[in-house]
């Protein structure tokens, strides 16, 4: 299994630095995990859009779904390979549909036409279900945010690859965590009084959970391009003693082994 990070930016993106976007590989099955802002261009690097086999979608906010209305038009409007394509299997929240259909309808008569059906067959996500797409199978875990939100914890038989969509620290997390060979880990804020306590993570709350799953490695994420990075990193590294670093848009990583592939 490996993880390319076609955009990890928290918020906003960045001049080089889609919203959140993971592209999932295993054998030939590709999946997408979450698609936000800008994502679309750089899923373009790596994989043609039309070989994708599924979306997973952890929640509904706009950095991390942005860019479903571009594959929409991409996979409705795409003449090649038309005949040969089906509906993409979208496992998402309750009103996933309907989010996207609201982005990519811009009057309230083309937004009572529009379901997306035609592209996408929305697969709704329960907490503690699992689901498979080719040789991954995927644990639904519920996360605590201010919307509906799941993080996944990713297995294919011989590694797994977890990731906590945008949470604060919860029981969701430290279950979906445990025990990864490669952990990938909201870090939004530098830890200050007063932050809002089922959100975000703080760099310490995200260095702790990963050391309680005692993740054999772990990605940082979700950084906003007006927070302290380094502040953020330096409160992650104080608690957590495994191999730790910030995602990198554009990198690919082995999950249980390797090095990035660059
Ligand atoms: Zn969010
Ligand atoms: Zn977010």
């Amino acid at each position: 299994m490996r993880l390319t990070v076609l955009g990890c930016a928290g918020g906003i993106p960045t001049p080089s630095n889609p919203n959140t976007a993971l592209l999932l590989r295993a054998a030939d099955t590709a999946v997408l995990i979450d698609f936000g802002h800008g994502a679309m261009g750089a899923l373009q690097r790596h994989l043609d859009p039309e070989d994708l086999d599924a979306v997973v979608v952890t929640h509904l906010h706009a950095d991390h779904t942005a860019d479903l209305p571009a594959l929409l038009v991409q996979r409705r409007y795409n003449p090649v390979g038309r005949e040969e394509r089906r509906p993409l299997p979208l496992h998402a929240p309750d009103g996933a549909i309907e989010r996207i259909g609201t982005a990519y309808a811009p009057t309230a008569e083309a937004r009572a036409s529009e379901d997306a059906s035609d592209v996408f067959d929305h697969r709704p996500l329960r907490a503690g279900e699992s689901f498979r797409i080719g040789p991954l199978t995927f644990h639904t875990h519920e996360v605590e945010h201010t919307v509906e939100a799941f993080g996944f914890r990713v297995e294919d038989g011989a590694s797994t690859f977890a990731f906590s969509g945008d949470s604060g620290p919860c029981a969701g997390v430290d279950a979906l965590a445990a025990g990864a060979d490669l952990l990938m880990i909201e870090a939004t804020w530098e830890t200050r009084p007063g932050l809002p306590p089922h959100n975000h993570m703080t760099g310490t709350q995200a260095g702790e959970a990963a050391a309680r799953a005692g993740a054999g490695r772990t990605l940082l994420t979700h950084n906003p391009t007006w927070r302290d990075a380094d502040e953020v990193f330096a409160e992650a590294a104080a608690v957590y003693g495994g191999p730790l670093e910030w995602a990198r848009a554009g990198e690919t990583y082995e999950v249980g082994g390797g090095e990035g592939e660059g």
